[in-house]
């Protein structure tokens, strides 16, 4: 994983509803999204209950940012918002609440 931080603002088929307000709290975007996956990474097999919780904080950081932006996944009708959260093997990814989702890696790459 490249250490360039991928704003989810730039993720295709994401609009950003409040435009104002991204561009006063872009910084802090990137700042919770690499907060994130420093405790990801940091984080080995058997974290501490600490550990844990600052892995859980950190990604509902990133979540209540992007909520409050109102990043919305645009692929299908109606928007819906969109999210980081572990994939089934663990690693972080964007997906939003369509049914079925759409995700994307955290370089911005959608996937199947
Ligand atoms: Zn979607």
């Amino acid at each position: 994983m490249s250490d360039r931080v991928f704003d989810p603002a730039d993720l295709s088929g994401v609009r950003i509803e409040r435009r104002d307000a991204h561009q006063h709290l872009r910084g802090a975007v990137q700042h919770a999204v690499e907060a994130t996956l420093l405790v990801a990474r940091t984080v080995p097999g058997a974290p501490s209950g600490a550990m844990k919780l600052a892995a859980v904080a950190a990604l509902q950081t990133v979540n209540a940012l992007m909520s409050a932006v109102g990043a919305r996944c645009t692929l299908a009708a109606p928007p819906e918002d969109i999210e980081m959260s572990p994939d089934s093997a663990g690693h972080l990814i964007y997906q939003c609440f369509h049914n079925p989702a759409h995700k994307w890696d955290l370089n911005g790459s959608q996937l199947p």
